[in-house]
């Protein structure tokens, strides 16, 4: 075929795409994750947004009480359940590791050996969405459009990036390896010019030695910054000025690592976002394209110090700031009035324990570890042999070919095992799964591990740890991952067309996110979502 009767083909193609009919949609979607971005957290600290934040919940609508159903509320299912409006019963990412029965190793949930990173070495890491089994908002706008919508997804972390462009958008993510912006061979097969001429700029190793030091001034920050049970790593120290060189003399892993955890990287997101709104000609036309940015900084910022601490207060209003700055980019590429933008979590927060202990909680750390070898006493006691082989989360995992060679009784074991970690002290609730649609509804707990219970990933027995408990095996910082409100609540603020302003303070469901946006975008829902769209939150006009 010549070249001219190409560029006709080309001309024709985009000349037939459905344009007319989605003049009223937006031209550009921006959905935006705050990692760990909880509604304490949040709440908290809009005394001190100024910029973008300010902005779209002052002109915006905002949801500040938006609920995760399931009991496991972490990255990868958070970001998957935003993306697809459905809960991890259908869309299966259940955790962020999960362990494998074949091998007896914990693997990233959206690890795929026949898809590996693109540009980052392989390993047992995130790199594909072949395991996400529900549609997205992104894959629903490829399918509606045509193909000529495009979506396009970043982060600092492979599990949110992937959840969130599907299997039909593209995800980008920071390598911490590399210290560049990669995807995956399921995405593609060679980096687009664009993305080639940012890493090749080797961004990141601008920001080596910086030092984070606070944008607010520490009157307005709460609270110490000098506390004890503090995390100090990657030679970030507990308090501020933090100097990010990661321990090292020139940029390398630990570097990467360091810079990840600080706010620094959030700057760095959005120029690889304002990047990929150039080079991909977001916003340029009518087809509306989407652009999914997850900021983590604050994720690993929390584990670290705590939601309470100088720092976190820091990264969110810097956040602010970001923010900002990504939606005047924009509104200049798609023109103001063109824009939506949808800002939520992926889930909150536990506080650091000894904090909660010293306001005088019954707060502690559940050791998983510990909880294992316990168990495999208990076990062995009973049935001759250990037969817990790891604890994720809520996910207990029994040693499957162990029980058959031994002609044990599985729902025996599995029973055993659920009736022990249930007498524990740190531990408010566990099951079979025998018996997770059978057993009394026990103060509530069922639904939430049901809607997050996905049959050969998760746990054999599930169990759900006592309010102010923090299920970690660090001495120090803390995480999240409960169904309890400080984990499991987040906001929700969708600012720009046909968006209608206000305060809305009723709960809300996660799962309602997708098909709202989708309907602001003029789309038909994802096709496993479970929510409903927001009405309350969208002008009327036909
Ligand atoms: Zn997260």
């Amino acid at each position: 075929m010549s070249r001219s009767l190409l560029a006709l083909c080309a001309a024709l193609a985009v000349a037939s795409a459905p344009a007319a009919s989605w003049a009223k949609a937006p031209r550009l979607t921006l959905v935006i994750t705050i990692d760990s971005g909880g509604t304490d957290v949040f709440q908290r600290a809009r005394p001190n947004f100024k910029s973008g934040l300010a902005q779209a919940i002052s002109q915006g609508a905002y949801f500040p009480h938006v609920r995760y159903p399931y009991a496991e509320t972490v990255t990868a299912a958070g970001h998957a359940t935003l993306a697809t409006g459905a809960s991890p019963w259908r869309h299966g990412v259940v955790s962020n590791h999960i362990i494998n029965r074949g091998t007896g190793k914990a693997e990233a949930i959206f690890y795929d050996p026949d898809h590996p990173p693109l540009g980052a070495p392989a390993g047992l890491n995130d790199s594909s969405p072949a395991n996400l089994e529900a549609e997205t908002l992104a894959d629903r706008l490829r399918l509606s459009t045509y193909a000529h919508g495009k979506a396009i997804s970043i982060s600092g972390k492979a599990r949110a990036s992937i959840a969130l462009a599907g299997r039909l958008g593209t995800a980008w993510w920071f390598d911490e390896e590399t210290g560049q912006f990669v995807t995956g061979t399921w995405y593609a097969k060679e980096f687009p010019a664009w993305v080639k001429a940012l890493n090749e700029k080797r961004p990141a190793d601008a920001l080596f030695a910086k030092q984070w030091t606070p944008l607010l001034p520490t009157k307005a920050l709460a609270g110490e910054d000098d506390r004890s049970w503090e995390t100090d790593l990657y030679a970030l120290g507990r308090t501020f000025p933090h100097s990010v060189t990661g321990g090292l003399s020139a940029p390398g892993r630990q570097f990467y690592a360091a810079l990840a955890s600080t706010p620094l990287m959030d700057d760095l997101l959005v120029q690889m976002a304002k990047a990929a709104i150039d080079g991909e000609g977001l916003g340029k036309d009518d087809v509306p394209d989407l652009l999914a940015v997850s900021f983590s900084p604050i994720d690993r910022i929390y584990h670290l110090y705590g939601p309470y601490s100088w720092e976190v207060q820091d990264a969110l209003a810097r956040l602010d700031r970001n923010v900002g700055e990504l939606i005047a980019a924009a509104e200049k590429a798609a023109g103001k009035g063109n824009v939506l933008v949808a800002i939520t979590a992926d889930h909150g927060g536990a506080a650091l324990p000894e904090e909660w202990l010293a306001a005088g909680l019954p707060a502690a750390r559940v050791s998983p570890a510990r909880l294992q070898a316990g168990l495999n006493e208990e076990l062995k006691k009973r049935f001759g042999s250990a037969l817990c082989v790891g604890i994720e989360e809520v996910d207990v995992y029994l040693d499957d070919p162990a029980i058959a060679e031994k002609k044990l009784d599985g729902a025996a074991v599995r029973r055993a095992a659920a009736q022990w970690l249930a007498a524990q002290p740190d531990i408010a609730f566990a099951v079979a799964r025998d018996d997770l649609y059978q057993a009394d509804g026990l103060r509530g707990y069922l639904p939430a591990l049901q809607r997050g219970y996905f049959p050969r990933r998760s746990g054999d027995v599930l169990m759900i740890a006592r309010e102010y408990h923090v299920v970690s095996d660090h001495p120090t910082g803390t995480s999240h991952g409960t169904p309890y409100a400080y984990d499991a609540l987040v906001p929700l603020v969708l600012y720009g067309r046909n968006v209608r302003p206000g305060l809305y303070q009723q709960e809300i469901h996660a799962t309602d996110i997708a098909p709202t946006v989708a309907a602001l975008m003029e789309l038909a829902p994802p096709a496993m979502s479970e929510g409903v769209p927001r009405a309350e939150a969208m002008n009327g006009a036909k």
